[in-house]
């Protein structure tokens, strides 16, 4: 496997580096799975031999907040799939989102980002970074210049979510990193709609993928979690300077939950896109229905953009029903098998909406401008039959 990349990716998602391998084939256990190594401590073999793992001449693990050995496996395993030469696996999502930014800024210095993030992610740069001196400016992502023109001396990081929770607005990725390359800032982009088997940042000129593992990577709905990609120079950073004075590292319980996930990725994915599009087709002829937002649609404002940079469109839909809030409210309190509830790339089929659940952080004036309508509704296509989806649609959207 040295350097090479002989297996296709479903391939490489089921057996993974066969990083424990390794350690197992010299001893007598050949776990097929990933060991959960649930251990917050390491023994030193000597008192000199710890000294030096502290000093950093000698690697090993030693506390579980720095390194454990089921960790370090998706770890692995996420820098492969995501073409990157290195990973750093966290407690969620947002405690990526915290350590990159920390990684990057200090007190007095500036990020780019687009304008429709996940919820979570716009509340930490209206609210918490202000607090610590790091200023943000928000702009369309859809025009690749207004990133241009957003940079300062001080922007030390370029931030976007592509395609966005949940207006699906796209950023052209290798347009915004050749610009952010020249203003020599890093590129970061939140991967988590379409996951590494749809589309690798990195390869398009990004310097970080981030992503909520929670969603698609966990898949089930059982595990909340984060994963950084980049390069081993700015990973390490991350570990060793970030993540040991803030923690929020996974547990290796939560690695090894994402570490089952990934197996079944690609089936899942595929599955979740078939979905998505006959559902997305379903919608737009609904004469319920007043707007359809999925890129694998023609229709869609960026849909030549998203075959260009996107192996697939994923399983997440956002649609406008006739009569507004209210006739939205309808359809969500109406369906019976679909789930009313946040989150997002379950193998359930979730509804939700955005501007008073997930998007809830977004003043009304802020919702308005980045085009997040109060009628909009957020579906994330399941893995159920997808005729079982569409009759579940139709019955709530005819109690409007
Ligand atoms: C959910 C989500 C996050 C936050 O992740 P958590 O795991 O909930 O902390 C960040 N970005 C996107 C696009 C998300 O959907």
């Amino acid at each position: 496997m040295s350097g090479k990349r002989p297996w296709k990716f479903a391939t490489l998602c089921v057996h993974g580096k066969k990083h424990l391998d390794k350690h197992a084939a010299e001893r007598p256990i050949r776990a097929v799975s990933t060991p959960i190594f649930q251990s917050s401590t390491f023994a030193f073999e000597s008192a000199e031999q710890g000294a030096a793992i502290f000093a950093g001449t000698e690697t090993g693990y030693f506390y579980t907040r720095l390194g454990n050995p089921t960790q370090t496996a998706l770890e692995t395993e996420m820098a492969y799939l995501e073409n990157g030469q290195a990973a750093l696996a966290l407690a969620s999502g947002m405690a990526a989102a915290t350590t990159a930014v920390l990684t990057c800024c200090v007190a007095g210095d500036h990020v780019v980002s687009g304008d429709t993030l996940y919820g979570g992610t716009h509340q930490l740069f209206t609210h918490t970074l202000p607090k610590l001196g790091i200023s943000v400016t928000e702009v369309d992502a859809r025009d690749p210049q207004n990133f241009a023109r957003a940079m300062t001396r001080k922007t030390r990081l370029v931030y976007v979510e592509s395609p966005a929770n949940p207006t699906l607005v796209l950023t052209d990725i290798a347009a915004v990193a050749k610009i952010a390359r020249q203003a020599g800032a890093p590129l970061l982009v939140d991967n988590t709609f379409c996951t590494p088997y749809y589309q690798n940042p990195l390869d398009l000129g990004a310097d970080i993928a981030l992503h909520s593992a929670t969603k698609y990577i966990g898949g089930h709905g059982d595990t909340v979690a984060g994963i950084l990609v980049g390069s081993t120079e700015w990973i390490q950073k991350a570990r060793f300077e970030t993540v040991r004075d803030v923690g929020g590292i996974i547990s290796p319980f939560n690695a090894w939950l994402l570490l089952r996930g990934l197996k079944t990725l690609p089936v899942r994915m595929d599955r979740h896109s078939e979905n998505a599009l006959e559902i997305a087709n379903f919608l737009s002829y609904h004469p319920k229905v007043t707007d359809v937002i999925y890129p694998g649609l023609r229709t869609h404002s960026q849909h030549d953009l998203a075959r260009r940079q996107q192996r697939g469109f994923g399983g997440m839909i956002s649609f406008l029903v006739k009569g507004g809030r209210e006739a939205g409210r309808v359809v969500m309190n109406n369906v019976e098998l679909c789930t009313l509830a946040v989150s997002l790339g379950d193998v359930d089929t979730l509804i939700e909406h955005p501007a008073t659940m997930t998007h809830s952080t977004y003043s009304e004036a802020e919702l308005k401008k980045v085009g997040i309508d109060p009628a909009m509704v957020r579906l994330s296509v399941g893995l159920e039959d997808v005729d079982d989806i569409i009759a579940d649609l139709r019955q709530a959207l005819a109690r409007i």
